[in-house]
């Protein structure tokens, strides 16, 4: 074998690509990781979900992740932006959910202990390192890579993974990528120190709050700094003609919520953007090649799910992976299984992700009643639970179908954006949480 032969070739060693190169590293494989940037560096994505925990111990690196010292999340709260309206999940107590509750990151950290593990799990992982082009043929596939100096190489391997996050390498280069019509978002944030959190374990909780047609993230991310984002539409953003940070200030002043969090709050270095990021790719598998994570698709950050979507689908394309080396042929029926469950367990968040923008879907959302256990099933869809089976199914099919009965006929109160009177904000907000 050609030193530059490998079993797998990694494109990306973010959490999909970290977590993959893991599973396959700890099976026995010669694994490269080809990351163009050096470690560590900044990604956003911070809040984590429960369910990324049961991989964590899988990989072995929970241990690592506990010992940096991150935030605790143990819920989620939603509020509407004038506060006349909040509920909060609590993982521990939905009875369909398995895990109780998982930390909240800084990703320049996080992505870093992931590789750092992938390495010591014996991947070969090469920092500075861009793939520049994959071809496949019958045995296996080229990947033309430049390194830091700007040496170009030809590497091969059996199969190829692309973790490439948003740069969608492969999918690009095929031509697979589709944008979602309608969600096309900006996103404004920054870090923050000063921000007020909640006493207690509340204080870990990823707080977003909603208006009407925009939404605010505030996800702590570690004992000092607390990340902080607004979603908006890229043409109300652009019609607007004001800067990223004057159109954060204008909707956090406008929302009593936010202004009540935000006013000791200053900005830890820069207010940074980012846009087109729901989309996905038409195949998620072809030519010995597999994508995972982003380099599969992405939509909307609103359920915090990126994260976990990139490490689950990277432990699938492992075992697809590990499987067809054994077998020693070109893994073409797994693959497709592959891609079936990937895209079951993304289309599951699509879904939650395109009735969020809708006021009916929001007015159910804010104001749960115990009926059916229909809490608990969206408490578990919260905390990672993609694939929950029948019980939770059949209950976020009739979730969807209460809400298209509200659409018409209300079960609840319906819900009112605009500002609120001045007391009746102070009372909203100063009431205790669950
Ligand atoms: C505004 C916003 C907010 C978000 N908030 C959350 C959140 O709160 N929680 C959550 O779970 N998710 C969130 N996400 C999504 C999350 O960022 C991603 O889903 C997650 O990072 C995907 O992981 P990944 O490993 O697939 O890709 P990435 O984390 O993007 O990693 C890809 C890696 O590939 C490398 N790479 C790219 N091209 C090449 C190449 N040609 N050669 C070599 N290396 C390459 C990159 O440098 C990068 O390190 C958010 C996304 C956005 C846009």
């Amino acid at each position: 074998m050609n030193t530059n032969d490998f079993d797998v070739i990694i494109i990306g060693g973010g959490p999909g690509g970290s977590s993959a190169a893991t599973y396959l590293a700890r099976a026995g494989k010669r694994v490269l990781i080809l990351e163009k940037e050096i470690f560590p560096r900044f990604h956003i994505g911070e809040s984590l979900l429960p369910y990324n925990q049961k991989i964590f111990r899988e990989l072995g690196v929970l241990p690592a992740i506990q010992a940096a010292g991150f935030p605790r999340k143990v819920g989620a709260q939603f509020f509407l932006g004038n506060g006349s309206m909040s509920t909060r999940f609590v993982f521990r107590k939905g009875k369909f959910t398995r895990e109780p509750e998982v930390v909240q990151v800084e990703r320049a950290k996080f992505d870093h202990i992931l590789l750092k593990h992938a390495r010591s799990s014996g991947a070969d992982a090469r920092e500075g390192w861009t793939a520049l082009k994959t071809i496949s043929d019958a045995d296996g596939v080229n990947v033309e890579a430049r390194d830091g100096e700007g040496k170009t190489y030809s590497l091969r391997a059996r199969f190829v993974i692309d973790a490439s996050g948003r740069a969608n390498l492969t999918g690009n280069q095929e031509g697979l990528r589709v944008v979602h019509p309608r969600l096309k978002k900006l996103a404004v944030f920054g870090h923050f120190t000063g921000v007020a959190l909640d006493a207690g374990e509340a204080g870990g909780d990823t707080v977003i709050t909603r208006l009407e047609n925009k939404w605010f993230w505030i996800i702590p991310v570690s004992q000092e700094k607390t990340s902080v984002g607004l979603v908006l539409d890229k043409d109300e953003f652009a019609a607007s003609k004001l800067t990223p940070a004057e159109v954060f200030n204008q909707w956090k002043e406008f929302s009593p919520v936010m202004q009540q969090r935000m006013c000791n709050a200053q900005l830890s270095g820069e207010i940074k953007t980012t846009t087109d990021f729901s989309y996905f790719n038409r195949r998620l598998i072809g030519g010995r090649v597999l994508r995972i994570g982003d380099a599969a698709g992405f939509m909307d950050p609103i359920f915090s799910a990126g994260v976990y979507l990139a490490m689950w689908s990277g432990k699938l394309a492992a075992e697809v992976v590990t499987k067809s080396l054994a077998k020693g042929d070109d893994g073409s029926r797994r693959f497709l299984k592959f891609e079936k469950r990937v895209k079951a367990g993304m289309h599951f968040y699509w879904q939650m992700v395109e009735h969020y923008y809708t006021k009916p879907f929001m007015e159910l959302f804010l104001q749960p009643r115990n009926h059916a256990s229909l809490p608990d099933a969206v408490n578990a869809v919260l905390a990672g639970e993609l694939e929950g089976g029948w019980n939770l199914r059949w209950r976020l099919r009739y979730f969807f179908f209460l809400v298209k009965f509200h659409t018409r006929r209300p079960l609840v109160p319906r819900l009112n954006f605009a500002p609120l009177r001045r007391q009746e904000t102070s009372d909203v907000l100063s009431t205790e949480k669950v």
